[in-house]
């Protein structure tokens, strides 16, 4: 398949003076192109992901960087053959990570590349906490080898998580390792570590998706959890291993399905002929539920996108 597209997934911390007007902007500069998105416009940055033709992402990043606020954005860029949005989405938030929570960003961990955070992974001892900050449907999927991984169901489970951490490890004794899907998470949740007490967190830079294009997947297991059409995604796309399994007859699959019950939609991991023998629903119950979306046999079934609300 031709690969004329691009993925790219950018944020940045930085005081936005009016961001409705800039939501504006944004939408005023998208208006013509070739490029569906989704990016959040906060008070304090902006978090951005899109797909589109890349003449038009060029130019779109070209009008970034002229920005003096956003010269300092590192972009992460991946060629694919279409679109992984279904349109264009443009919206202020109050916040750029839905926390319930105050945190200082002046107080986040140290930042590790991913050649750093390769070697600290080969030398740590008991003292270090390798944290899987991600939802369990993403961990699930796949994950560093050794990583202590939450059941946590969406983002806001994070700052409870965090508060009950230090009754398990001594905030005073524990080294903290956390990573997320492209970093964004670990610029909140480590200064909500620091909050109840950790002293030493470090954060993978770019998180893992920056990590697999320098890295490869060493120590890493499975395949990555993103929050666009593709839903999950090789790091390396030469290395292609599935360590997940169907909810309903565990063999293996890395397949998401949102429960064709739309008063469940729950995201769920299903193999084809589950999928075809439930009607793509997640449960008995919900098959026989009242409003049950017709089940059709993609190939590759897209986000039913309720859980969107949740992207990172
Ligand atoms: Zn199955
Ligand atoms: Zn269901």
């Amino acid at each position: 398949m031709k690969k004329d597209y691009w993925i790219v997934a950018y944020y940045i911390f930085t005081p936005i003076e009016d961001p409705l007007e800039e939501v504006k902007r944004y939408q005023k500069f998208l208006e013509n192109k070739n490029i569906k998105c989704r990016i959040y416009i906060a008070h304090n940055g902006v978090n951005a992901q899109m797909s589109g033709y890349k003449t038009d992402i060029q130019v779109y990043i070209d009008w970034i960087k002229q920005d003096a606020r956003f010269k300092e954005i590192s972009f992460k860029i991946d060629s694919y053959h279409e679109h992984v949005f279904p349109k264009v989405c443009i919206k202020f938030r109050k916040q750029l990570v839905a926390l319930d929570e105050e945190v200082d960003l002046g107080l986040t961990g140290k930042h590790l590349s991913p050649k750093e955070w390769k070697e600290m992974l080969e030398n740590r001892d008991e003292g270090v906490l390798l944290l899987d900050v991600r939802n369990q449907y993403e961990s699930e999927l796949g994950h560093f080898e050794g990583a202590e991984l939450p059941c946590l169901k969406n983002f806001r489970e994070f700052p409870p998580y965090a508060k009950e951490l230090k009754n398990h490890y001594d905030p005073a004794q524990t080294k903290v390792m956390m990573y997320c899907t492209g970093g964004i998470r670990c610029e909140l949740y480590s200064a909500l570590l620091k909050k109840e007490g950790f002293t030493e967190i470090y954060q993978l830079d770019g998180g893992v998706i920056n990590y697999g294009k320098q890295e490869s997947t060493a120590h890493w297991r499975g395949k990555l959890f993103v929050f666009d059409d593709r839903l999950s995604v090789c790091i390396d796309e030469k290395i292609d291993e599935v360590i997940s399994q169907c909810a309903h007859c565990k063999i293996s699959s890395d397949t998401y399905y949102n429960c064709a019950n739309m008063d469940c939609n729950e995201l769920f991991l299903c193999c084809p002929t589950c999928a075809e023998k439930r009607k793509g629903c997640c449960s008995d119950t919900c098959m026989s539920a009242n409003r049950v979306r017709p089940y059709q046999a993609a190939v590759r079934p897209k986000p039913f996108r309720r859980y969107s609300k949740e992207s990172e």
